[in-house]
């Protein structure tokens, strides 16, 4: 891999297992080691935004809490005084090198809202232009488990595509990606260089639902899918390696590389929101010549190619495209209400040239072949 030396816009992930002592507690040490390594990024000329876990870790203690409490409400009480402290302590460290951190606090629900969506974009983009170190955490405080993005991972990634990243850094406990789980299997080997996400690779990091379902490496794999998908490379490698991140952004650090340039995969910024962030509100069915014809071509979806609608939706809404077995094959916005499209499927055909409009303009339509990614990751 050929060093880089060219300006950057750089998202890094450090999970609260890489920020913590054996007690549970942020470790300041490792706090100083990320914001060191960010700071020669910084004097450099990249732009660098962080995705930060950690609120729990800080605030466990001045809860009362002996170690770190495991029920949610309490994780969540936790999270809200350590949330400032942990701010606090990065701001300082930043402020002694001259740079400005923010805070900036996402739930999902924000994401899946296209108007705070780009809303969050204009915001970050006045930040990192400006040379602030935008510190990105989930609500803690407020998300429901079910509702989270897992750990940060995907968070991280749905960010990096959200500003447009040239790179996005997830820096973890482990050396990279192996081949299998290394604590498992000590001859498991590390993978440097990922070109595709194949069944193969998603295997080696276990199933979806399993022990290492939420967070761990599942939810890295996901988190890379995402940023692939979005043509953004990334790098997974472990925390407390000297000059990691510096080694990174420059690609001579030791770890997994996942490549970018899957040409079919480059989602625009609003088919990245559909695919990654909407969350469908119903079902649009067709049958099997236009899954082919349509859908996979990227062709506009015509109102009378639509077999049958099911939910209720209105116009603008993101909906899932299935094949009459109830298979996914994509996604996309809709011009028309689902009372509408029943209007038009018991429209007689000199009605139908009322409906002008496609169904689902091309634009606006993921092919989910191209992707394949369980949407709401
Ligand atoms: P973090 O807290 O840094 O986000 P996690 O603990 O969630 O990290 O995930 C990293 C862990 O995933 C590793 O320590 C390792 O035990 C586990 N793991 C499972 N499968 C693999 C694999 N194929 N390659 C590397 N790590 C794996």
């Amino acid at each position: 891999m050929v060093p880089d030396t060219e300006k950057k816009r750089i998202v890094i992930k450090i999970g609260s297992s890489s920020l913590t002592s054996l007690q549970g507690e942020i470790s300041r040490r490792k706090l100083e080691k990320l914001v060191d390594e960010v700071v020669r990024l910084k004097d450099e000329g990249h732009e660098v935004l962080l995705v930060s876990s950690g609120a729990v870790a800080a605030g466990y203690r001045r809860l009362g809490c002996l170690s770190r409490p495991s029920s949610l409400p309490e994780k969540q009480a936790a999270a809200s005084i350590g949330q400032g402290l942990l701010i606090e302590s990065y701001s300082d460290l930043f402020i002694s090198h001259g740079y400005v951190a923010s805070q900036i606090l996402i739930t999902r629900s924000d994401f899946s809202d296209e108007n705070r969506y780009n809303n969050a974009r204009n915001t970050i983009n006045v930040l990192l232009e400006r040379g602030i170190i935008p510190i990105v955490n989930e609500n803690d405080t407020i998300t429901m488990d079910f509702l989270k993005f897992g750990d940060n991972d995907t968070l991280s990634a749905k960010v990096a595509g959200l500003v447009d990243a040239d790179q996005l850094i997830i820096l973890s406990d482990i050396e990279g990606l192996y081949d299998d789980n290394p604590s498992d299997n000590p001859d498991a080997e590390l993978i440097t260089q990922v070109q595709e996400i194949t069944p193969e690779i998603e295997a080696v990091a276990g199933e979806p639902g399993s022990a290492v379902g939420t967070g761990g490496m599942r939810s890295k794999i996901d988190a890379f899918k995402i940023a692939m998908a979005s043509g953004i490379s990334s790098f997974l490698g472990k925390a407390s390696n000297p000059d990691i991140v510096y080694k990174a952004a420059h690609n001579e650090a030791v770890g997994t590389y996942f490549s970018s340039d899957v040409e079919s995969n480059n989602l625009d910024q609003k088919q990245q929101w559909i695919a990654f962030n909407s969350g469908p509100e119903g079902d649009v069915i067709v049958d099997a010549s236009t899954v082919e014809t349509v859908i996979e071509a990227k062709e506009s979806l015509q109102p009378e190619n639509v077999h049958s609608v099911k939910g209720d939706f209105d116009e603008g809404a993101v909906v899932r495209i299935l094949d009459l077995e109830g298979e996914e094959v994509g996604l996309g916005v809709v011009n028309y209400s689902s009372e509408t499209f029943k209007q038009i499927k018991e429209s007689e055909s000199k009605d139908l040239e009322q409906y002008q409009q496609a169904a689902v303009e091309s634009d606006d339509l993921v092919c989910h072949l191209e992707i394949s990614i369980p949407i709401g990751v």
